[in-house]
């Protein structure tokens, strides 16, 4: 425990961070630790100041005239690029529009559409639910001709055969953080002649995704999270630029017509990634996403996983240390290699634990049925704030202060 560093070794490790000017570019609430950035990310001043010339002058002054003066039209587009440069993705293979769920339905119909005479989806038993609730849906859509097949991790390269249509899974669980070899798994889908369909809700912003280095085939994600878009943000979904032009896709709408404004009938899907549109784009919220995006534009992203790696590392070993005793235990990888930007800890009470602890200014979240999970978002995350955290931890644990009604009652969101 000796060679564990005092606040004051935070401190000199956040004067040396190459990160560290990027913390001023958010509004953080100055009595706040955030450890909720995997969830919703925080306000960047450049969506602010975006969002004022949004309303006044492309909406309120320019109106209608903004679509092709501001190049709204576009919009999908240009926020889709900015993203792709952080997954490994080329210009034209991303596109922002819609909701991480929807855009899986549309990506996992064109999976499925690729591989007609094929049967079998195999997941996770443990991903999101909104992924298998789509998967389901989907199947039974189509008149229950295919089988949604979950496994659990070790089990699902041998899980996939001739049979397989689609890998779908999430790259990082959300409730360990335990991230999948990418590059592996869709090999393995392509072995068998099947896609990968990844879901980089929590890898996109928080450790280096290479979806061309890995061949895959399909993707989606979330804006909202460490890309820091704003509550109900945009999600993305990418295409692998070969597969573009191959698939009708699942909702036809005049967005990703050929040529909208013609108005013509029938439809015709637009050459690329647009056809993956549907209906008239969210302008506020892309616009949100589009100023929080310009955060990245000179950010290294193995300086980004670097950081992560250490501030993961310091946490597990700060609680370890101050925690034992108390009921908990680490519920992500130790291995930092197996994990994304987050932590997880087990404990009976732990909803009550994290109510304690965001009462005390240190924010997470809980994740049924006994998960209390920690985000470190590398670009505001300090290694103070880390060793000020475990602090709190500690704090509410060996006084029991989380043991009061006030901290047991169960919000609508957790
Ligand atoms: C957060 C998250 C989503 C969110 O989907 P929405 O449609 O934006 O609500 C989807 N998948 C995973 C793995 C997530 O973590």
């Amino acid at each position: 425990m000796s060679d564990l560093p005092d606040r004051e070794a935070c401190a000199k490790l956040d004067a040396a961070d190459p990160l560290r000017r990027l913390r001023d570019a958010f509004t953080l609430p100055a009595d706040v630790i955030y450890l909720d950035g995997n969830s919703l990310g925080p306000l960047p001043k450049t969506v602010r100041a975006r969002l004022a010339h949004v309303l006044e002058s492309e909406w309120g002054e320019g109106l209608i005239r903004s679509w092709n003066d501001a190049d709204w039209i576009n919009l999908p587009r240009r926020v889709g690029d900015r993203i792709a440069a952080l997954i490994g993705a080329r210009p034209g293979e991303v596109i922002a529009a819609d909701s991480t769920s929807i855009n899986l339905f549309k990506l996992l119909a064109a999976a499925l559409q690729l591989r007609p005479g094929r049967r079998v989806i195999v997941s996770e038993r443990g991903n999101f639910p909104t992924d298998l609730y789509v998967a389901q849906g989907a199947i039974e859509l189509l008149g229950g001709r295919h089988e949604l097949r979950l496994v659990d991790a070790p089990a699902l390269a041998g899980a996939i055969d001739a049979d397989t249509a689609v890998l779908l899974l999430t790259h990082i669980d959300f409730k360990s953080g335990r991230m999948h070899d990418l590059a592996a798994l869709t090999r393995a889908a392509h072995a068998s002649g099947a896609l990968a369909l990844w879901d980089l809700a929590h890898s996109a912003g928080a450790v280096p995704v290479d979806l061309n280095g890995a061949g895959a085939d399909l993707a989606v994600g979330c804006g909202y999270k460490y890309l820091n878009g704003g509550p109900g943000a945009p999600a993305f979904l990418y295409v692998r630029r070969d597969l573009q032009d191959a698939v009708r896709p699942a909702l036809f709408g005049w967005m990703g017509h050929a040529r909208p404004f013609e108005f013509a009938a029938p439809y015709e899907p637009a050459t690329g990634i647009v056809r993956q549109l549907v209906g008239t784009p969210a302008i506020l919220s892309l616009s949100a996403l589009d100023a929080a995006l310009e955060l990245w534009q000179d950010v290294d992203i193995a300086a980004v996983r670097a950081k992560s790696i250490a501030l993961t590392e310091l946490f597990v070993r700060l609680v370890e240390a101050r925690c034992a005793g108390f009921g908990i235990s680490l519920a992500s990888p130790r291995d930092a290699v197996m994990r994304g930007s987050q932590v997880s800890f087990r404990h009976e009470e732990a909803y009550a634990v994290m109510q304690a602890l965001i009462a005390r200014g240190v924010i997470g979240d809980f994740r049924a049925p006994d998960l209390m999970r920690f985000g470190f978002a590398p670009l505001y995350v300090r290694h103070v704030d880390v060793f000020d955290a475990a602090l709190a931890l500690h704090a509410v644990l060996a006084s029991r202060a989380w043991d009061r009604p006030q901290f047991r009652a169960r919000a609508a969101v957790t």
